[in-house]
């Protein structure tokens, strides 16, 4: 299977295309799995479900978790609840008790997790589509299964970066077989041209599209970044932005 493990939609903060937008376009693009990995907010079974028979692919629920622009990420694959914790161990235990798969995205770059290894994730993301210059010391140092993932935000950063995957298309074969190892990462990181394409999109789609919502967030970003600046945060899963998605047009 051809799967991407780390795609954002906007349910994030800073990712311009809706759910459907981008399982739709990951069809087109012939994968045949995608991670919906929003920042803070646990995409929903029910929802994963539904998309997965309207576009026939699977829809993996993920999210990433940890504060969007201070915090070290880390992301949950095939989980049913959300949450939020300081602690890293805290965090990886409650996804191995859910029956799920941790992965440490772009451990190299300012806001990945260097000593993944040692902290007992599951999985490595050695290749971001996104942080080409994060992930050089990532490939073939370490023993543990490698994933690729696009870290898309916007729909033209898709379809360059994925894994490889023996599995036999289920959620649960899936998840065992990155588990296991049997799984590779493949194909590049996002063209520069591909990356640049997303500022447009975002401006036209998540900032001049809702100006009222682009402001509150960057309040809150900010309010977040301070509140963590006093050991203070707030940052939690359930407080993460509400959804607009739905109603961006189709292209
Ligand atoms: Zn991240
Ligand atoms: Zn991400």
């Amino acid at each position: 299977m051809k799967i991407d493990f780390h795609v954002h939609t906007n349910r994030s903060i800073d990712a311009v295309p809706s759910p459907r937008l981008v399982v739709k376009h990951a069809k087109k693009l012939g994968l045949n799995a995608i991670a919906i990995t929003d920042h803070n907010r646990l995409f929903p079974h029910h929802e994963a479900q539904r998309l997965s028979r309207e576009f026939g692919l699977l829809v993996i629920p993920g999210m990433e978790g940890g504060n969007i622009a201070v915090r070290k990420h880390w992301i949950a694959l095939g989980v049913s609840r959300p949450f939020e914790s300081h602690s890293i161990d805290t965090v990886l235990s409650f996804i191995r008790h859910e029956g799920g798969v941790s992965v440490a995205p772009h451990p190299h770059a300012r806001l990945g997790y260097a000593n993944y290894a040692d902290l007992g994730f599951d999985a490595v993301e050695s290749l971001n589509g996104s942080e080409p210059l994060a992930n050089t010391l990532v490939r073939n140092t370490k023993n543990m299964p490698e994933l690729g993932g696009s870290d898309a935000h916007a729909l033209p950063m898709m379809g360059h970066t994925w894994t490889r995957v023996e599995a036999d298309g289920t959620l649960d074969s899936v998840l065992e077989a990155v588990r296991s190892g049997r799984c590779t990462p493949s194909g590049t990181t996002v063209p520069f041209l591909d990356f640049l394409r997303f500022y447009p999109l975002y401006v036209r789609h998540r900032i001049l599209g809702e100006p009222r919502e682009a402001i509150s967030r960057a309040c809150r970003v900010i309010r977040e970044i301070r509140a963590l600046g006093t050991g203070e945060s707030s940052c939690t899963a359930v407080e993460y932005p509400r959804i607009q998605g739905e109603q961006h047009p189709s292209p």
